[in-house]
């Protein structure tokens, strides 16, 4: 690398996609700095996908408690501790950002405690010390923040999933708006835990872009454990006596403690000088790269949420790998899009890879859809009104699996394996001579032997 640079490598910003970039760039002998403003780690571990999931834990013991009942076991009447969960939660995290700041120091990757923006093509500027980075590539990993909704008279009042991991107590009435992952994984959280919880969402279904079947199933779940408004939004947010009234467009009001915004994210990029580099914003307003994550200028590029590829962290992490060892290692690959797996942690659990059913029917025209819909064992026993759904899809034409869509317990554990074969191109004839693991409730995935369902388009046979 050339001598003319202070860095061969300077990234913005230390969570999934950026701190992965700096280590394997590092590893093949570059000289990397990487600035964090806030903490090392990211969203993912610092508050997102790392301490949400700890709540998801946590709230999940209500329905364990329960279910004992039927298994024999009498349980005092348990009680729930908000500041015990959150005390020994911050911990962990602390303790991961911990080992993400020794990993990137083993890896020789100096971290830089501070905002950096960008002056030039080969320029970061460092905010609060004013000093100045030459590199000779520079990469944007800041990923995206929350957004309110400023439409919302009174909605300053509102937290969003930055927000909820700050709590001091527990809301004993909450309100979350959304119907996407952020907020269908916190009102499921929030119910669990014991907190009147209502989800108001804009749709008739949540989760859009999901199986419409999962939709259905979840609505359904979800209608039982809290108070589901669909079709309904937030007219108003005032601050009454007694916490906070909420207006709706069904015509109700509410009154809650929290009301938690989670009706969508998007790109960290404001301030970020990426106009004086002439890199403009896509409709998303998100930064515009090519597969191999570059931007216009060709020493800048870009990897994770700001992006708006797949706002995922493995995603992140792939992009910053696949960034570096193209940049770095002389070993250029770029990161596949089309097929990812992906569980969203509500109560019960939804783990998908592929295709839906409406998304496969446009795309391969012929289908099949074969479905398990039953009670999981330990239902019959403890006597939990739930149910389990599983889809597979199938390309008639080439008889591979295009996809696999699970609602229940355990959903993402299955489909991280089930994503496996799927990606290897796996057929349906491949499903049915794997020999089933009993009694599971994966076992139904090779067990399907009629579709329920022969999708073919107008006129084709
Ligand atoms: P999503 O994009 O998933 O969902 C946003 C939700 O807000 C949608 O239901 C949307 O409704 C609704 N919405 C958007 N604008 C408005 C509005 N003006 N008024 C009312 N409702 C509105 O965003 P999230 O914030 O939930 O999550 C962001 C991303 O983070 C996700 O896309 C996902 O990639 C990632 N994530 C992944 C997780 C996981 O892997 N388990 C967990 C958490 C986040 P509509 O559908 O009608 O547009």
């Amino acid at each position: 690398m050339t001598q003319d640079f202070d860095v061969d490598l300077f990234v913005i910003g230390g969570g999934s996609g950026g701190v992965r970039a700096a280590r394997i760039a590092a590893g093949y002998g570059a000289r990397v700095q990487l600035a964090e403003e806030y903490r090392v780690g990211g969203t993912c571990v610092i508050r997102g996908c790392v301490p949400k999931k700890l709540m998801v834990y946590a709230g999940r013991f209500r329905d364990e408690f329960e279910d004992a009942a039927g298994f024999g076991w009498t349980v005092a009447e348990p009680r729930f501790d908000w500041r015990v969960l959150k005390a020994r939660r911050d911990a962990e995290v602390g303790r991961l950002e911990g080992i993400y700041g020794t990993n990137l120091g083993k890896a020789g990757v100096a971290i830089v405690p501070e905002r950096a923006v960008i002056e030039d093509a080969h320029t970061v500027r460092l905010v609060t010390s004013g000093r100045r980075v030459r590199a000779k590539v520079i990469l944007v990993a800041v990923g995206a923040h929350p957004v309110k909704l400023p439409e919302v008279p009174g909605c300053e009042l509102a937290i969003t999933s930055n927000e909820v991991f700050d709590l001091e107590t527990m809301p004993e009435r909450i309100l979350v708006v959304g119907g996407g992952y952020i907020a269908v994984e916190f009102a499921g959280v929030f119910a669990a835990l014991g907190a009147r919880t209502t989800l108001a969402h804009r749709g008739d279904r949540l989760l859009r872009g999901f199986d419409d079947e999962i939709r259905d199933a979840l609505d359904e779940a979800y209608a039982k454990r809290m108070d589901l408004r669909l079709g309904t939004s937030v007219e108003r947010l005032e601050r009454v006596a007694g916490g906070l009234a909420v207006t709706l467009s069904d015509g109700t009001t509410l009154e809650v403690d929290q009301v938690l915004y989670a009706t969508g994210r998007r790109p960290k990029v404001e301030g970020l000088g990426l106009d004086a580099v002439g890199i403009t914003l896509d409709g998303a307003g998100a930064i515009p790269v090519d597969a191999f994550s570059q931007t216009r200028v060709p020493s800048i590029y870009a990897v994770g949420d700001v992006t708006n590829r797949a706002a995922l962290t493995p995603i992140a992490i792939r992009e910053g790998h696949a960034f570096a060892d193209t940049v770095f290692g002389d070993r250029s690959w770029a990161v596949d899009h089309d097929l990812i797996p992906t569980a969203v942690f509500s109560t019960p659990e939804i783990g998908v890879v592929g295709h839906n059913e409406s998304t496969a029917r446009e795309r391969y025209g012929k289908i099949d859809v074969y479905r398990s819909s039953f009670r999981p064992m330990k239902a019959t026993l403890s006597g939990r009104d739930e149910k389990v759904l599983m889809k597979v899809i199938v390309d008639c034409a080439s008889d591979r699996v295009v996809g696999v869509h699970i609602l229940g317990h355990d959903a993402g554990e299955i489909i991280q394996a089930v994503g496996i074969a799927v990606t290897m191109g796996a057929t349906k004839a491949d499903f049915d001579r794997t020999i089933a693991v009993h009694p599971t409730a994966g076992e139904e995935l090779v067990t399907m032997r009629t579709p329920v369902v022969t999708k073919r388009p107008e006129g084709v046979g």
